[in-house]
């Protein structure tokens, strides 16, 4: 089975480019454009180049020996925590701010929800001396200070939209106005697999980094360059995207997606899209999306951030509906558990994000000798507060 995207920019069913028309000069020139600059070798090196000497890529594939023991097979940690900035945003964020510099743009625009898309984002335009408007939600601005002033030390500003719920879907509103009133000096940095065609293909490209070092690194370490699982977690699905790259062909590896059920998926406070989302659009694609039956966005709900999205990604809507992905939820409390299991068991504090894919090690039955790769997308630094009001540690 392949599973590329076409030129029209769909994976099977979904995906496209539904925007408004006043957008499409904008979106096409990026879609004409992406793939030559990308491809070019000048490219190739510098975000190479930058991935290396400022992320601080290659990040190690660790054998985390407790861990197995606890699960009994042979689990191995892709260390994207260990990423300048903290998880792997950064990879993205580096790519299209490059690719932005090539098409003559001068300004960054970009949307955050909690605020780490806003981070990487305003990280790699002070890189790169990129003057930077973040648009976040003013519930989201009140909620989440330390980014919001990360932002702004970075030099970034950050503009509150007051419309609507004033979380991310109208910051989204915000700057896709943005953009369209700013269509020649400006790029939009989108930060997951999301978004109109090409940023899905765009930005898993970028990702991709993830699962090429996979290889190279299980080969060195098992004499394989193919485990038996990798598991991510899934908000818009952008490090997930990456970590399964290289494999969606290959069909002896399997992928599995971790959504957030929130405090239950029949709770009404779930982010788990798989299983209560239906076909729709959403910021621009066609993709699986949580609404309500006249087709109203249903507010997600995750204790983390990264994963309170009502959607995914047209690549994983797709890898869904062809079941070359299995997908599992995981509650709020048995990510904060698998957060605080890590931190005993290998001493490594991480995000809640990716203590959603580690808490779905408990769902799954392997053999003995099967080896398991998970994406360890973020540390836990960001999330001290969440594990503090939590409290049993
Ligand atoms: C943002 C974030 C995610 C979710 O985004 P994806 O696009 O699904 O990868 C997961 N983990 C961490 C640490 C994040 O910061």
């Amino acid at each position: 089975m392949k599973v590329a995207v076409d030129n029209r920019g769909y994976y099977g069913k979904f995906g496209g480019a539904y925007i408004p028309e006043m957008l499409y000069p904008n979106v096409e020139e990026l879609r004409q454009n992406y793939l030559s600059i990308i491809g070019e070798e000048s490219f190739k090196k510098e975000f190479d180049h930058l991935l290396k000497t400022y992320v601080g890529r290659p990040t190690p594939l660790y054998f985390a020996q407790r861990l197995s023991e606890k699960f009994k097979a042979k689990i191995y940690l892709k260390r994207e925590d260990l990423c300048h900035t903290g998880a792997h945003k950064v990879n993205n964020t580096i790519g299209q701010i490059l690719l932005a510099m090539r098409l003559g743009k001068q300004k960054i625009i970009a949307e955050t929800g909690a605020g780490q898309h806003g981070v990487a984002t305003a990280t790699v335009c002070a890189l790169m001396g990129l003057e930077c408007i973040v648009y976040m939600g003013e519930v989201d601005i009140a909620r989440q200070k330390p980014n919001v002033e990360r932002m702004r030390i970075l030099g970034a500003e950050v503009r509150p939209a007051k419309s609507g719920s004033k979380t991310l879907k109208d910051a989204t509103n915000e700057a896709m106005r943005h953009w369209i009133n700013n269509p020649v000096d400006t790029h939009y940095i989108i930060g997951s697999v999301v978004g109109p065609h090409p940023y899905p293909d765009m930005v898993a490209r970028f990702q991709s980094v993830i699962s090429q070092e996979i290889k190279w690194q299980l080969k060195e370490a098992e004499g394989t360059e193919n485990p038996d699982y990798i598991v991510a977690c899934v908000g818009g699905g952008s490090n997930a995207a990456g970590a399964y790259y290289h494999y969606l062909d290959n069909k002896d590896v399997n992928l599995i997606a971790v959504e957030a059920a929130g405090l239950g998926n029949n709770s009404g406070e779930s982010a788990a899209t798989t299983v209560l989302g239906r076909p729709g659009v959403l910021h621009g694609s066609k993709t699986l999306l949580m609404q309500t039956d006249d087709g109203q966005v249903v507010e997600p709900y995750s204790i983390s951030a990264g994963l309170d999205y009502p959607g995914i990604g047209p690549i994983h809507a797709h890898l869904f509906d062809s079941g070359r992905a299995q997908f599992y939820s995981v509650t709020d409390e048995e990510a904060m558990k698998a957060g605080i299991l890590l931190s005993r068991l290998e001493g490594i504090i991480p995000a809640i994000e990716s203590a959603h894919a580690l808490a779905a090690l408990g769902q799954m039955d392997f053999s003995k000798d099967d080896v398991v790769v998970l994406n360890l997308s973020g540390r836990g630094d960001k999330d001290l507060e969440t594990y503090i009001k939590w409290g049993r540690y």
